[in-house]
């Protein structure tokens, strides 16, 4: 009998390595509010990650993030146009910031929202649209530029960028962490399925730092210096015992992504060496040095991808359809208006996602790849 291999397996820093800070907590007697240690890891990332360009501060998970973002970020109008190929966290977002989803199509090769769509979605709607979320789908860098182009044209954009975390960028002009210096918010995910995983947790970065300390003191009952309450804001902060698991991961993060890059490598050349690529099965084309969540890949168009799936599962090979159904194929969705979507359609049929965890030895990878080839 094989052993089975799970679609994720996330491991995140044992107590030992962190029981110091643990021990901290002890002695300040600081629990939450921006304590010492949260303070500690928002301005590491902000110096190592932006260069101190910015601001970044952390957030209780990714939809909050999402959520303030959103509230903060939108115009005057009803939509926010956004791929349909993403988590439902990002239309639910919209959704809470009180507009309506407006779907557009994604590029076949990079899997994010195509920009022929939604220059024709923005042409069609003017006024009427809020502000645009594109997804940086599965943790891949974007080209930011035509989005700062809307940014200041005054068509506000928030980036989902749930498993962009740690995903560098050299393409870019500005070279550096993904995002950098971009003018609207960028949210990232901490949740424990993302390659910085903390259990639960998020962080929401801007090259415009004002608007980070508004998203802040939002996420802080909208209190402003007198905590009094002057806007319509919530909780969104997180626990010294979050933030020093945060700094523990934050430790050891350039190594879990070297291990991840490794194995992500190692798919793509079991995939050219199977034979696998020439069959029509096809990876993302991604952008920048990823810090990859898991081995996403197409089905080839003939191939039945529940059939697939079904007969790595009797290999006790655990694999996931991330996304299918896509949003507008979901309940709380299926009202929301869209474009034709006709590439949404075809990836949320053929989608599969291959296991990918840090300590996946190779011969495991052999094992998925061999299981893809029966
Ligand atoms: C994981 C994810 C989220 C939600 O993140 P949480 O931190 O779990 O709230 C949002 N959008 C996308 C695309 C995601 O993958």
């Amino acid at each position: 009998m094989m052993s089975s291999i799970p679609f994720l397996r996330p491991s995140l820093p044992v107590v030992d390595e962190y029981v110091n800070l643990l021990r901290s907590i002890d002695e300040t007697h600081l629990y939450s509010n921006y304590g010492p240690l949260c303070s500690q890891f928002e301005s590491q990332v902000l110096a190592s990650f932006f260069q101190n360009q910015g601001g970044f501060c952390t957030v209780t998970n990714a939809t909050i993030g999402l959520m303030l973002a959103v509230r903060l970020a939108k115009r005057k109008g009803r939509y926010a146009i956004m791929p349909s190929f993403t988590f439902a966290a990002t239309p639910l977002a919209a959704q809470w910031a009180g507009l309506e989803p407006w779907f557009v199509d994604v590029d076949p090769h990079t899997w994010c929202m195509d920009l022929n769509s939604l220059t024709q979605a923005i042409s069609e709607l003017g006024d009427e649209v809020a502000v645009v979320i594109p997804y940086a789908t599965f943790g891949t860098g974007m080209a930011l530029e035509p989005y700062a182009a809307l940014q200041a044209r005054g068509i506000p954009v928030v980036i989902d960028a749930a498993a962009s975390f740690g995903t560098k960028v050299l393409e870019d002009s500005a070279q550096g962490h993904f995002g950098l210096g971009f003018p609207g918010y960028i949210v990232f995910s901490f949740h424990a399925t993302k390659a910085f995983g903390i259990g639960e947790g998020g962080g929401v970065y801007s090259g415009d730092a004002e608007a980070v300390a508004r998203l802040k003191r939002a996420g802080n009952f909208g209190f402003a210096s007198d905590r009094a309450s002057c806007e319509q804001g919530l909780n969104s902060k997180i626990s010294e015992y979050a933030a020093a698991l945060a700094l523990a991961t934050w430790q050891i993060y350039p190594e879990k992504i070297r291990k991840r890059q490794a194995i992500h490598k190692a798919y793509l050349d079991g995939l050219e060496c199977s034979g696998l690529g020439g069959k029509g099965w096809q990876p993302q084309r991604t952008r920048g040095d990823v810090a990859f969540q898991f081995m996403p890949i197409l089905c080839p168009p003939g191939q039945n991808r529940d059939q697939v799936v079904a007969r790595m599962a009797e290999l006790s090979i655990e694999c996931r359809t991330y996304f299918s159904p896509a949003c507008h194929q979901q309940h709380q969705f299926a009202a929301c208006p869209h474009d034709g979507l006709v590439v949404t359609e075809r990836l949320s049929r053929c989608i599969l996602s291959l296991p990918l965890w840090e300590d996946m030895p190779e011969s495991t990878v052999s094992r998925v790849i061999e299981g893809l080839t029966g």
